[in-house]
């Protein structure tokens, strides 16, 4: 518990740092813990500690673990590879999903999002690097997809996601948040949109230098995974 505590404040303090060297307000960069792997119980603490913004990348995994912790507020991301036998799971149960790139997914989750429950918040994933093995929209189709995800009745279009190529030596590539951030400039002359989200444990500093709004954090507060 101490522990997860003390590493949220680090992270949150990297954030502050990170946003005042940008000339940016600490209060523009959201953060999402990245629980994948982790049990519960952590996941509790940190709620405990403050953190209420969660994110999963497995269906199962995460549903399991939403009836463990169903008498917290959490509010739960999907940021994982989505098919589409499991969009009715993450329609009824999440809060945004931020890893969609097709416009069948995202035809399915408007129309099994439940209409008690508000519009899912939807980021699209963009593959910025235009990387073959990663999934996301190519830069060209993302103002199609996003224009569709905008008038679907069940979806709420929030945004873009993005995950950078990386090195061999695992630096991340800097001027990819930048074209995402340019990308996202441009998208939002045609539409509302709040979120950018791009920047995790080992390059939230760049991301909120080149103008992030969300940072997905998960070693950096859980610890390693397997
Ligand atoms: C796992 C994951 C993260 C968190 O990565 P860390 O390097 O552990 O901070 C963020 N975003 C997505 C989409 C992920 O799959």
């Amino acid at each position: 518990m101490n522990d997860l505590k003390a590493k949220l404040n680090d992270v949150r303090t990297r954030i502050s740092v990170a946003s005042q060297k940008a000339g940016r307000n600490p209060d523009s960069v959201s953060l999402v813990a990245v629980s994948k792997q982790h049990d519960a119980n952590s996941i509790r603490s940190l709620f405990i500690a403050g953190q209420k913004h969660f994110g999963e990348n497995y269906v199962q995994e995460a549903l399991k673990k939403q009836q463990q912790l169903a008498d917290l507020g959490i509010v739960w991301h999907f940021i994982g590879p989505l098919q589409s036998n499991k969009t009715r799971e993450v329609a009824e149960h999440f809060d945004w999903v931020q890893s969609v790139d097709k416009e069948k997914t995202l035809l399915r989750l408007s129309s099994q999002r439940p209409e008690k429950l508000p519009p899912l918040n939807i980021c699209l994933q963009v593959n910025i690097d235009d990387e073959p093995q990663k999934s996301g929209v190519p830069v060209d189709a993302v103002h199609d997809l996003a224009r569709l995800a905008n008038e679907l009745p069940g979806l709420k279009l929030r945004g873009l996601m993005a995950i950078p190529s990386v090195s061999a030596e695992g630096q991340t590539d800097i001027d990819s948040f930048y074209r995402m951030k340019q990308l996202f400039e441009l998208l939002r002359q045609d539409m509302e949109l709040d979120t950018l989200s791009m920047g995790m444990s080992a390059d939230l500093e760049p991301a909120i230098a080149a103008g992030t709004t969300m940072v997905r954090i998960g070693t950096d507060l859980f610890g390693a995974r397997n």
